[in-house]
């Protein structure tokens, strides 16, 4: 596939934490277990989550707003801003979630911007053990962005 340019994760790593309401005890056991390694990288996550793994870890967490209230938004636009570099999201798939629209909307950007996406335990396994969390590496983008200039043509 065509690339258009790359942009870098940096060594340190911005990472965003969501979980949905069943998982958050997932989610604290997940970054109670792996806090040693998330403690060199730069937490963020939505409202409820950020509060909860702050509390039970001690790590500091940066609470966007809670997911219903546009934290999944919130992410998605620091994706797009290249100011959030991977994203541990244990979204609940045995449940309706009334901001699904923007659980969508994040997962779409996340693909657009080629983050890497956790979306269960398994996979969070996989990526905190990744030899690439501690190093930097490019990402490449798929995706021509459209400027005015091109509008204009
Ligand atoms: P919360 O949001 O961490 O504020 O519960 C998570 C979500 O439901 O997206």
């Amino acid at each position: 596939m065509t690339t258009f340019g790359t942009l870098p994760i940096h060594v340190t790593k911005n990472i965003a934490l969501v979980a949905h309401d069943h998982m958050k005890d997932d989610m604290i056991e997940w970054v109670t277990f792996n806090k040693g390694t998330l403690s060199h990288h730069k937490l963020f996550g939505t409202g409820t989550t950020a509060g909860m793994v702050s509390q039970a870890t001690g790590l500091k967490v940066i609470p966007f707003k809670s997911g219903p209230f546009g934290g999944d938004l919130q992410i998605g636009a620091k994706i797009a801003e290249g100011d959030i570099d991977l994203v541990i999201f244990l979204w609940d798939p045995m449940s309706a979630q009334p901001h699904d629209p923007d659980v969508k909307a994040l997962l779409r950007i996340a693909t657009v911007w080629n983050i890497p996406v956790a979306t269960n335990r398994a996979s969070a396994d996989f990526i905190i053990s990744s030899p690439l969390m501690d190093t930097a590496y490019e990402r490449k983008l798929s995706y021509k962005q459209r400027t005015v200039k091109d509008m204009e043509v």
